[in-house]
């Protein structure tokens, strides 16, 4: 990591890089506040030959000793990552309320959601057109149709769109339409996928695996972004541990550990972990006020009809009393819902 000074020219910030290239290194700028930091992934040895230490410009040189280097809060001197995602702010003091059905099961259930989230002040629009599916007998959601379905709520209601990508050679299609590609728990080790997500240049959200640890998280993350891509959304959605009260144990130790450990926004989802629905707001309260940067819900018109997740999913037409009481847990911790400008 090259620290520049505060007051290092463009052109010194450009000849660090260049350097760093040289010796077939990969340079990762990080731009904050008061410095630009030079992330410099590639063979500690060529890099320590360069001497960058004496260059124009070059504050100093530190290793960063956590295996995810790119994720590392040191990175950003502790400056958390603020970005924009089809006009709306994520990161900082911006929260995203993430909200739609599970699955996209037809145009007139998507578009009824997509108003409701529209109308109740949520951020970006959900739903899963590729549904990962413990049995291969289930439904599996409805692919390009369910794609062009959330191309049409998108259109009708300016949401940014956030849907699952489970294989890269859907990925143009989904690409087009998302404006986050979601990486479900089950694939966040599947790093062919997350490298392509990568080099598609579009934000990424990364759910984490069932029995995955914090630092496997940010590992997946630091695949993103080697790439070069920037906009890394992580997601606790809750792991597997002994308790059999409830699905899966929502970990939200993990929202203040990943804040001190990594400068990417924390967005929880406190849907898929207790896997009903009156556990559902208290856990969303818990994570916002806990200082999440977000959180992903499900939420269906007619939740006891839904094809999956029925029992989960919470009321769509309830959005805007639930959307004000997360308002409220999100203002404790400093927060504010992000909406378009
Ligand atoms: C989902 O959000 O639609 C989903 C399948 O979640 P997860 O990958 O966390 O199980
Ligand atoms: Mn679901």
């Amino acid at each position: 990591m090259i620290v520049m000074k505060p007051e290092a020219t463009e052109e010194e910030i450009q000849h660090v890089v260049e350097r760093v290239e040289s010796v077939g290194a990969k340079a990762h700028l990080s731009r904050g506040e008061e410095v630009t930091v030079v992330g410099a992934v590639g063979d500690r040895e060529h890099i320590a030959r360069l001497g960058l230490e004496a260059t124009p410009g070059v504050d100093r040189v530190v290793p960063i000793l956590k295996p995810y280097k790119l994720a590392s809060t040191q990175i950003r001197h502790e400056e958390p990552s603020v970005f924009e995602i089809g006009g709306r702010r994520v990161g900082g003091e911006h929260f995203a309320l993430i909200a739609g059905p599970c699955t996209v099961e037809s145009r007139d259930q998507t578009l009824e959601t997509a108003r409701i989230v529209k109308a109740g002040g949520g951020s970006m629009f959900r739903g899963g057109a590729y549904k990962p599916r413990t049995s291969p007998y289930a439904f599996q959601g409805l692919g390009r149709a369910g794609l062009r379905i959330l191309a049409e709520a998108k259109e009708e209601t300016g949401l940014p769109i956030v849907t699952e990508l489970m294989d890269a050679r859907d990925l143009e299609a989904v690409v087009e339409v998302a404006d986050v590609i979601q990486v479900g728990a089950r694939n966040m080790q599947n790093y062919a996928l997350l490298t392509e997500i990568g080099r598609s240049g579009k934000p990424a959200l990364i759910k984490r695996g069932l029995s995955s640890t914090i630092e496997e998280l940010l590992m997946a993350a630091e695949y993103v972004l080697k790439e070069g891509n920037e906009k890394v959304l992580l997601c606790e959605r809750g792991i597997r541990t002994f308790e059999t009260a409830y699905r899966f144990t929502l970990d939200l130790t993990a929202v203040p550990v990943l804040k001190e450990l990594t400068h990417l926004p924390v967005i929880v989802d406190p849907s898929h972990a207790p896997g009903r629905r009156s556990l559902v707001e208290p856990l969303s309260l818990a994570a916002a006020a806990a200082g999440a940067d977000g959180i992903i819900v499900e939420i269906h018109p007619c939740p006891e009809e839904a094809i999956c997740d029925a029992a989960q999913q919470l009321d769509a037409h309830d959005f805007e009393r639930y959307a004000g009481k997360i308002e409220q847990a999100a203002a404790v911790a400093g927060k504010s819902i992000s909406v378009a400008a």
